[in-house]
């Protein structure tokens, strides 16, 4: 069932939306080589935790042990930060953080260059970026959810990337994961009619590869079968009456291009 969120539970969730848009921007200024994602976790737990009310909603989530997803290169989502994994220079990291606030869940997640990354990984992120950014601009009240992964799905393919299909976005808000799917892909005037009140996670996590994923022996990490990197941006997107509201957009607007935190 599909929760349509009230005028002021959209408002707390823009709270709780902030509060995690500081964090990723604090994760992306903190990247940097010779860290370990540990280290990214704990410094995004100490951050969210000093916000009076605010938790690290991913911590204990189907029993996952982190408080951020961190996944490098070739792994696309669910990666389980660890002391032994050391960003190196040129390595791309995806951060996908979720926050809980009076009683109310966001989600975001960026792909963050480490130091020097080379031309096709920085194409790779604008891409993705830009498919996000459609996806976004498609979610307006009385379109439908296929349209939003037609117009993600629409950027991917005319790089030549492909969109994974085996993840996808979804409702969030009273729950970290609701009702509806959001996937990256789609036709348009299909699925699930956008309407005000209406709280979504879009997120494409795009390869430079092929579309097919596996998970790892860890049973949490999804990495590309063929070995190609791959990037995940997400936003959480109020559907309102006068269009989309992205609450968890940053201070700085749409995080820099394929920026390096060096
Ligand atoms: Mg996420
Ligand atoms: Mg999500």
């Amino acid at each position: 069932m599909i929760k349509l969120k009230s005028t002021r539970e959209i408002e707390l969730m823009a709270q709780g939306g902030k509060i995690l848009a500081a964090t990723i921007d604090m994760l992306r200024e903190a990247v940097r080589p010779g860290l370990t994602t540990l280290d990214l976790d704990r410094k995004a737990e100490e951050f969210i935790r000093s916000h009076e009310g605010a938790t690290p909603a991913f911590k204990g989530l189907y029993g996952f042990p982190g408080s951020i997803c961190s996944s490098i290169n070739e792994e696309i989502v669910h990666g389980i930060p660890s002391g032994k994994r050391t960003l190196r220079d040129g390595d791309i990291v995806s951060l996908d953080v979720g926050v809980g606030f009076r009683g109310l869940f966001t989600d975001s997640a960026v792909t963050v260059a480490v130091g020097a990354v080379d031309a096709e990984t920085e194409r790779l992120l604008a891409v993705t970026q830009e498919s996000l950014e459609a996806g976004i601009a498609a979610a307006q009240p009385g379109n439908q959810i296929g349209d939003i992964g037609a117009a993600v799905q629409g950027v991917v393919e005319a790089a030549g990337y492909s969109v994974v299909r085996e993840l996808v976005g979804h409702g969030v808000g009273a729950a970290m994961h609701e009702e509806p799917q959001v996937p990256n892909f789609g036709k348009p005037h299909r699925g699930t009619k956008l309407q005000p009140g209406l709280t979504i996670a879009i997120e494409p996590m795009v390869n430079v590869g092929g579309p097919a994923v596996k998970t790892l022996a860890d049973g949490w990490t999804i990495v590309t079968v063929d070995g190609s990197r791959s990037a995940h941006f997400e936003h959480t997107v109020a559907i309102t009456a006068d269009g989309p509201v992205v609450l968890t957009r940053g201070s700085r607007g749409a995080p820099a291009l394929g920026a390096s935190a060096a």
